[in-house]
């Protein structure tokens, strides 16, 4: 069987992002093109100041880019109106942030609840149950009821995942999310992450470690707001496999 080709589901054509600073104009990002395709995992890797923050500022809506267009299943993001964006942001993106951005004052569970009643869902004992569940899928399900404080850096960022999932998208973002975490709630991190790749979401996640990136299907480096690599491990993979098989025959 022929396997199922994998077309661009976010696209990014020409985005330049400039930034005016008192001493004048600072590009960001440099007339950017990259497919991303559904369900794959990509992690894009780069130095501090390379740009990844704002890349992914652009894929989620939070700020627009100066030129160029971002195009997400089938539609033009940057010509939403900001009522428009939010919504379709809720329905269809999970942000998760270096620092979890967890709300201190609510427990974890009414942090997963509460993008549910933001989209304007009503029946509470059904969003209490689905984000149990979610928090479950992440072994959280005895911490439900506390607040973050109480909770490790690792189950915190278990915590913001679950969150991120509350409304089903099917494109998750996140921006250095092991960053502040040691290397066992890294690599928990990334399993998860992989483990939602293999169940259909499409993950976009920025990190600084190199081994972690190695991990997800394709790589994307970034200098000075400009692609200078981009290498598909999953292609690799598939090179490697059909290689043995054809040793085999
Ligand atoms: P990274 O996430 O790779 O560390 P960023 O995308 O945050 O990098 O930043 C890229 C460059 O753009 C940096 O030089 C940063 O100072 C600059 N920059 C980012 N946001 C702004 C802003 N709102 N105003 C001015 N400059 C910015
Ligand atoms: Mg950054």
């Amino acid at each position: 069987m022929t396997p199922k080709k994998k077309t661009a589901y976010i696209s990014l054509q020409h985005v330049t992002k400039n930034f005016l600073l008192t001493s004048g104009i600072f590009t960001a990002l440099d007339d950017i093109n990259i497919d991303f395709r559904s369900s794959e995992f990509t992690c894009v890797v780069g130095r501090s100041g390379s740009g990844k923050s704002t890349l992914m500022n652009m894929i989620t809506g939070i700020d627009k880019p100066t030129d160029g267009k971002i195009v997400v299943a089938g539609k033009p993001i940057q010509d939403f109106t900001e009522n428009e964006r939010a919504r379709w942001r809720g329905e269809n993106l999970g942000i998760v942030f270096q620092f979890y951005q967890l709300i201190p004052v609510l427990s974890l569970l009414e942090n997963v609840m509460l993008p549910m009643q933001l989209l304007g869902k009503t029946d509470l004992s059904k969003i209490e149950k689905k984000a149990l569940r979610l928090l479950a899928a992440v072994n959280l399900e005895d911490q439900a009821h506390q607040r973050p404080e109480k909770a490790s850096g690792g189950q915190q960022q278990c915590a913001a995942i679950a969150r991120a999932l509350a409304n089903d998208p099917p494109i998750l973002i996140a921006d250095e999310p092991t960053g502040n975490l040691g290397s066992e709630d890294a690599t928990m991190v990334l399993g998860i992450f992989i483990d939602l790749v293999k169940k259909g979401k499409t993950v976009i996640m920025v990190t600084h470690d190199d081994d972690l990136a190695k991990q997800a299907d394709r790589t994307l480096r970034l200098s000075d707001g400009r692609v200078v690599g981009d290498s598909n491990h999953a292609h690799r993979k598939t090179i490697a496999r059909s290689r043995k098989s054809s040793h085999a025959e």
